[in-house]
């Protein structure tokens, strides 16, 4: 008997290591040191050495990390903040909470990330940061997008929170990873993260030592000396149970990562020649870890294949149905339907399948059938 399939099945997932991680949480139990424990640096000195960066930062989620990120900048209210209109609300939720402007623009049909020509017609002499999003595992445009930043003076604030682990490849040869390119780097360790906990959890990277010093102290009631407060602040912690879980599934992230792009080369294998079928691009400058395998349908009712494949125990999911400038609360007279077609094509044709790390075979092979006989 076939498993049944589900988006993301992070059970099976946690019986294959299920011992490492209840031994992980029972030493912090046993501890007692359940908020800044050891564990917590340990994850932390783990994760800076995967990826190589300076400074991470754990944090409580990864719409904190994004807040604290344009926190750590020293904004005024008013300030232009360039962010993609097609991305999950949290990024451009922080910009509008801290009474700063989200500058919304369009993206690229083939790999729905933002370009950097369309920042470059964006930006005024007010924008002051560009969020681009790494979407659903493969790294926006990022060496063209730091040369802009830099000729602007502008700052550029990664959302890899979908993409940790996605090395990026420069015009020299050098690899990064996703979320290190930038001033400063945010992901998320929500469970069904590529990287994710059994609760909430999220974290900054950075490799300046003062924006790191700076996103450690609000991210801790903006104290630099106990009990004495340089910056107004807030509370945003990893604690010590998910830094254990993190630092097990840390260990095994290269193969999780693997799984999924195996997954991700069946589907192209089945999708990639049919005309209503566009699979998800890959580019010569980024690996794609797959958070989302998402297909751009042509001429499909979207609605009819949904219910189809429902009714063969294949779920699916629109990543996302409703772009940030046509969201009620982020409606204003700056934007109008129409101003950013790519993003607006995308929200009414993309369908993301089942996408994570236990996917057998005889699953895949029943999802892309399913998905044929339909079209
Ligand atoms: C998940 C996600 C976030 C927010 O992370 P949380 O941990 O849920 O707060 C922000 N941006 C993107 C693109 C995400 O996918």
């Amino acid at each position: 008997m076939m498993e049944s399939i589900q988006m993301v099945d992070l059970k099976s997932q946690y019986q294959k290591i299920k011992s490492e991680v209840d031994t992980g949480i029972r030493d912090v139990i046993d501890s007692t040191a359940f908020i800044k424990g050891g564990k917590v640096a340990e994850f932390q000195s783990h994760l800076e050495e995967y990826l190589q960066v300076k400074h991470v930062i754990p944090v409580g989620n990864g719409t904190d990390a994004l807040q604290i990120a344009l926190m750590s900048l020293g904004l005024q209210p008013g300030d232009e903040v360039i962010a993609p209109t097609f991305t999950f609300i949290a990024t451009a939720e922080v910009i509008a909470l801290l009474q700063l402007t989200p500058v919304l623009i369009d993206v690229d049909p083939d790999t729905y990330t933002l370009t950097a020509d369309l920042v470059s017609k964006a930006i005024t002499p007010k924008t002051k940061a560009i969020i681009p999003v790494h979407l659903f595992g493969q790294n926006a445009p990022m060496e063209e997008i730091l040369q802009l930043a830099a000729q602007h003076n502008i700052y550029v604030i990664e959302d890899a929170c979908q993409s940790i682990g996605a090395r990026y490849r420069f015009a020299n040869g050098e690899r990064v990873q996703s979320g290190c390119m930038g001033h400063i780097g945010c992901t998320s360790f929500f469970p069904s993260k590529n990287l994710g906990c059994y609760g909430d959890g999220g974290a900054l990277f950075t490799n300046d030592d003062t924006l790191a010093k700076r996103i450690r102290s609000i991210a801790n009631h903006g104290m630099e000396t106990r009990y004495y407060h340089d910056h107004i602040g807030v509370n945003s912690r990893l604690d010590s149970i998910q830094a254990a879980v993190l630092d097990v599934k840390l260990t095994h992230l290269d193969s999780y990562i693997n799984a999924r792009q195996h997954a991700a080369a069946f589907y192209d294998e089945a999708f990639s020649n049919h005309p209503k079928l566009q699979v998800p691009q890959r580019t010569s400058y980024s690996e794609h870890v797959f958070h989302q395998y998402t297909l751009r349908l042509k001429g499909v009712d979207r609605t009819a294949l949904q219910s189809y494949l429902s009714e063969q125990g294949v779920p699916s999911m629109i990543y996302y149905p409703v772009n940030v400038h046509q969201q009620k609360a982020y409606r204003s007279n700056r934007y109008r339907d129409g101003d950013f077609p790519v993003a607006e094509e995308l929200s009414q044709t993309v369908l993301s399948l089942p996408m994570h790390t236990e996917l057998a075979v005889e699953q895949l092979t029943h999802i892309t059938n399913s998905v044929l006989s339909f079209l």
